[in-house]
């Protein structure tokens, strides 16, 4: 493929926005009314996380041949199936199979490239629909870790809505997926895979931190075409500044153009506030559980954003509820280094 050059990825990315914004404009203005707030909690999230996620907590230095290996699939079955049952939650893998919902794809343990897979980040599941019918895919890899992946997708699946996807659902699935993620950490630490568990909270953290920062960039540019219709470096500067824009249409241009999950990006940020929020406030009172059984519920139906935020505690975007973040995501910090210092 031919390299493109700076300006030519400027003009390809404010086209992008163009047809984007003409031919989806109900969704497009329904998402504009959210476009600030969510930049301004994004952005205040991923400052604060700035230096210490670089310095002590990295998706690379985790020891590959520390990580338990499954004996097999029904383990992991038993460990998702266990652990929402005890939070109140029916999940059945053999109905799931039985009615072509849940897929595995089976990888051979004894190669060594396995491990590769999972520093690719090629371990995810996925879930969706397909002719009518909901479908979860994940991979056994031999690893106790790859029920994680399960629990994600779990998380996922039970505020499906056979593809009836609200935009309460849209915004918030990938918090509430990555808040069952989290709880199943602890789950594994508890369950004698601590080292496990410490790595899948360390990944969940990582990944979300870095898709945060891609849709800081991506706001800023959406942000900068709604006000001039353009996208330039001199307003670039003007309205954000910081960061180079070279460097900022680069990585746009890679993750929008390239590898299209401008709208993953963006839910993954999402998620990574109010994930670690909602796992703390569990933490710190274990009822709070029902009011995420309630936010599963509601975002399958027409409620507002402000309605479904309300009910995990989020009753806006001002400062009193960013700091209600700031503070949880202290206590997270403070349990990673206490993770990380008893693994070494
Ligand atoms: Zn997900």
């Amino acid at each position: 493929m031919e390299k493109k050059s700076p300006e030519e990825k400027q003009q390809i990315l404010v086209n992008y926005f163009k047809t984007t914004y003409d031919y989806n404009f109900d969704k497009i203005s329904q998402f504009m009314e959210y476009a600030w707030p969510i930049y301004n909690m994004v952005q205040s999230s991923t400052q604060y996380w700035n230096g210490f996620n670089s310095s002590s907590i990295s998706k690379f230095d985790i020891e590959w041949e520390k990580l338990a290996r499954s004996k097999d699939f029904i383990q992991s079955q038993e460990l998702v199936e266990d652990f929402y049952r005890e939070l109140g939650i029916d999940v059945n893998f053999d109905e799931l199979m039985k009615d072509g919902t849940l897929d595995i794809k089976f990888f051979d343990k004894n190669d060594p490239d396995n491990n590769n897979n999972y520093l690719a980040g090629n371990f995810q599941g996925s879930i969706g629909i397909s002719n009518y019918h909901p479908y979860i895919e994940v991979m056994d890899q031999g690893f106790v870790l790859d029920a994680s992946v399960y629990a994600h997708e779990i998380g996922h699946y039970i505020n499906e809505n056979f593809g009836r996807d609200t935009f309460g659902r849209e915004l918030l699935t990938e918090s509430v997926a990555h808040f069952f993620e989290l709880l199943f950490a602890d789950y594994l630490c508890e369950s004698g895979y601590e080292y496990d568990g410490t790595i899948s909270k360390r990944l969940v953290q990582y990944t979300l931190y870095h898709c945060s920062w891609d849709a800081l960039y991506i706001f800023r540019l959406f942000i900068l075409f709604l006000k001039y219709n353009d996208i330039n470096e001199e307003k670039y500067n003007e309205d954000f500044g910081g960061t180079l824009f070279n460097d900022v249409i680069d990585r746009c241009y890679e993750v929008i153009i390239e590898k299209h999950t401008l709208r993953a990006r963006i839910k993954y940020s999402i998620a990574f506030s109010l994930s670690i929020y909602m796992y703390i406030k569990y933490k710190n009172d274990k009822e709070f559980i029902e009011a995420v059984k309630e936010l599963n519920d509601k975002m399958m139906k027409d409620y507002t954003i402000e309605e479904l935020l309300t009910i995990i505690g989020i009753t806006g975007f001002d400062n009193d509820n960013m700091k209600k973040i700031l503070v949880s995501f202290e206590s997270f910090k403070e349990m990673l280094i206490g993770y990380s210092k008893r693994s070494i």
